[in-house]
């Protein structure tokens, strides 16, 4: 092919390209923000000199909370200004770049104008794919009120263009209502919670919330839009309901059997596990969270590491989500060391590239380094395949490249 004007070559390093195979030293041709060769580059043309390092895709975290940035129980209590909110939640879209993240899925608690401002480029940040408010039943989890204030009120806290963390619904009709409403407010995709959490509120792990027939209303609706609903779960009763009402993904997955996981893989759903936030709850350090959420965090990691060999013997497709919360979110890269130490460096790494973008329904734009994607790139100042740890260190990613634009460099 001929060499444009505009293009840029990422040259002199090796590239993982987010499916699974070897790094190759090939260099990366960049023209107008798309991806347009991966080769040799030619003599004399503009380079970006990579001078060895690894260059994997930009990374996907396709479970985040850029709207619960702050101490959890400051802003749970309604202690913060609009102001204060916004600035954390500003620094952790920046802090998600600087981890070498270009992508993320937000799975509960802003509002479009969070994505607005991103995608506008007023505020640095990931592209943000997002489903607004949770769906969650009345009393059940994602429900953070005071227990004297009556639901009703729940909504009020919402901060409208900033945050909305949850709607409630007592039965299909309220659910129906919310589920539009959520996508009038510009989300992409639903998230349904179909299990009591770990995070707040009086829900057990155990307890199954909505029914089939309610996560059903919520199917229909993402799908007279051409999208999906993926569901907070923990326990296999909520997995299976939600399974046999049609939804497309699990997030957490804690206690997944081999019958469920079977049944996952008959109807084609993925499953993102979330480690780092347990381990994030369990050391407790500046989260903010109450004595009975590490209480109910016990345990949780390695029946969520035994779930994921079992999903992953079924064959299912396995994403990667660090689910962070709180104003330690600069570290997001610890879900891939932790995911490395539990399957392997390059398991973590394409399941936060190729599967994620699958998942997140984006596979023909992001999420691998070949010809006609656009141009989010990562060039690591340690390779992370050898050593994981460099996931987990934003230092570590010292050129993020995000649509063809160099969003850091710190080489
Ligand atoms: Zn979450």
């Amino acid at each position: 092919m001929g060499v444009f004007l505009t293009d840029v070559w990422f040259a002199g390093g090796r590239v993982a390209d987010g499916s699974g195979t070897e790094p190759r030293a090939v260099d990366v041709c960049v023209t107008d923000g798309i991806i347009t060769a991966v080769t040799k580059a030619p003599a004399g043309v503009k380079t970006v000199d990579l001078d060895g390092r690894l260059l994997t895709p930009g990374l996907i975290d396709a479970h985040v909370h850029l709207g619960v940035p702050s101490p959890i129980r400051a802003q749970f209590g309604f202690e913060l200004s609009a102001a204060e909110i916004a600035a954390d939640i500003f620094a952790t879209a920046g802090q998600a770049i600087d981890a070498g993240f270009t992508t993320v899925r937000d799975t509960g608690g802003i509002d479009r104008g969070v994505v607005d401002v991103i995608a506008k480029g007023k505020v640095r940040g990931p592209r943000v794919l997002s489903c607004g408010p949770v769906q969650c039943q009345t009393g059940g989890h994602g429900y953070y009120g005071a227990d004297w204030e009556p639901t009703e009120l729940w909504t009020q806290h919402h901060i409208p263009g900033l945050c909305a963390l949850s709607l409630m619904s007592g039965n299909a009709d309220e659910l129906r209502r919310n589920v539009r409403e959520t996508f009038r407010r510009g989300a992409t995709f639903l998230k349904l919670c179909v299990t009591g959490g770990v995070v707040g509120g009086h829900d057990r792990l155990t307890d199954t919330q909505f029914t089939v027939d309610e996560i059903a209303v919520a199917v229909e609706e993402a799908a007279a839009r051409g999208t999906y609903v993926t569901v907070h779960a923990h326990n296999n009763r909520g997995i299976r309901n939600a399974v046999r009402a049609g939804v497309r993904c699990v997030e957490h997955g804690t206690d997944i059997d081999e019958p469920t996981a079977s049944l996952m893989h008959e109807h084609d759903v993925a499953l993102v596990p979330t480690f780092a936030v347990v381990d994030q709850i369990l050391s407790t350090e500046g989260l903010d969270v109450a004595p009975a959420t590490v209480q109910r965090a016990a345990g949780v990691y390695e029946r969520m590491a035994s779930a994921l060999r079992i999903s992953r013997a079924a064959g299912l497709r396995i994403g990667l989500g660090s689910d962070l919360i709180g104003p330690l979110q600069d570290r997001r890269g610890e879900e891939l060391r932790l995911r490395s130490e539990l399957e392997s460096p390059m398991q973590a790494l394409v399941s936060a590239t190729s599967v994620n973008a699958n998942i997140l329904g984006v596979d023909e734009v992001v999420g691998t380094v070949r010809v006609g994607m656009r141009a989010d790139m990562v060039a690591w100042q340690q390779d992370p395949l050898e050593d994981a740890k460099a996931f987990a260190d934003p230092k570590m990613a010292v050129l993020v490249v995000k649509g063809g634009d160099i969003v850091k460099d710190t080489r």
